[in-house]
């Protein structure tokens, strides 16, 4: 199923938790896996802590430190510091599903990772029921 993700800042994570969990609810899966995919080239899928929002802000602040927005990069959109920060935050993840939702750990929550935005984004999100 794919979902639109609508950014509004030029970089940002955007929990989708619920996003995933909607559509699990939706294909009525209790036991299987949930997988995420971002088919862009300059935004990404990561997991990480969803309780105090100034985490997300330091990963990115972080990694402006290392792929600096205006680096001196030969790419002609400009925009180099973005498909490095895609690639390495990962275009996929691989969920758990348990008792009709996500297992995810207490502190986490799944971020769509936008670097070169805003933008109107898309996200896949295909889940298998594997049963018990
Ligand atoms: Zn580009």
């Amino acid at each position: 199923m794919e979902y639109g993700v609508k950014t509004t800042k030029t970089q940002e994570f955007i929990d989708i938790t619920n996003l995933i969990n909607e559509e699990i609810k939706r294909q009525n899966v209790q036991e299987g896996i949930a997988v995420v995919f971002v088919p862009h080239t300059t935004a990404a899928v990561t997991i990480n802590e969803n309780t105090d929002p100034d985490v997300t802000i330091d990963i990115i602040g972080a990694l402006n430190k290392v792929f600096l927005v205006e680096g001196d990069y030969r790419h002609y959109e400009g925009n180099s510091h973005a498909h490095i920060k895609a690639s390495l935050m990962g275009s996929s993840c691989t969920l758990i599903i348990e008792k009709g939702k996500l297992k995810l750990g207490t502190w986490q929550g799944v971020y769509f990772c936008e670097f070169d935005g805003p933008r109107n984004r898309k996200v896949y999100i295909k889940v298998m029921d594997t049963g018990k």
